[in-house]
């Protein structure tokens, strides 16, 4: 999506160790209107899908996950990090190494919101190992619930993630693919994806 390409190529910061910072319109400070763009061209690249939900998990992903709940008029669902093992039987539960914290959390969704009926669309605002994603699609096998799709803001698709959800075969669209970057320079070159606006 070029709209987000040129925006993280203004405003991102290419760090060390393969990191984006996307705090001033993303990750801190959240750029509504351009979430809303974001969540337009998502409707477009799901068009058809019977979508009735929207799976994300905290904190990040919530905003953006909103908007594009929003953009179908359907409810947005978070898994929540936990620190300890939560021996409650009203939980799907799982554990999610995190990328930015280098910690395992255990990752729950209740019962109560997440059903053999529902068809999905998880949304996240980065792609990097894919250990969020798979903590989702664990989820949602837990709970018999039909993934429709995957909406990722900024994939690096230099990590190992996108390849890993692709080879299962789910329609994974994100918005911007970071193919390289350099923290010396801040030049980032992105992946053209043609059916992308
Ligand atoms: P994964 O589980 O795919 O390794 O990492 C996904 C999660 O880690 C995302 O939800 C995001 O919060 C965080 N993350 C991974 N890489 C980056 C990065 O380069 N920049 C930022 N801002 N967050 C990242």
């Amino acid at each position: 999506m070029k709209l987000l390409e040129d925006r993280i190529r203004r405003d991102g910061i290419v760090r060390e160790g393969g990191v984006l910072k996307v705090d001033s319109f993303i990750n801190h400070q959240m750029d509504i209107p351009l979430f809303r763009e974001m969540a337009r061209e998502w409707k477009r690249l799901f068009a058809g899908k019977p979508i009735n939900k929207v799976l994300t998990i905290e904190a990040s992903g919530i905003g953006i996950a909103a908007i594009v709940a929003s953009e179908w008029n359907v409810p947005v669902v978070f898994a929540k990090k936990a620190m300890s093992i939560n021996l409650d039987y009203d939980n799907y539960e799982t554990q999610i190494q995190s990328f930015t914290h280098k910690k395992i959390y255990n990752v729950i969704v209740s019962k109560k919101f997440l059903t053999a009926s529902d068809h999905i669309l998880i949304i996240d605002d980065f792609l990097a190992n894919g250990c969020a994603l798979m903590g989702l699609l664990e989820l949602a096998k837990e709970a018999g619930a039909t993934v429709e799709g995957i909406g990722i803001a900024v994939e690096k698709g230099f990590q190992p993630g996108g390849e890993l959800i692709r080879a299962r075969g789910i329609q994974l669209e994100s918005l911007a693919i970071v193919e390289s970057m350099d923290a010396a320079t801040g030049e980032i070159v992105f992946r053209p994806q043609p059916h992308h606006h």
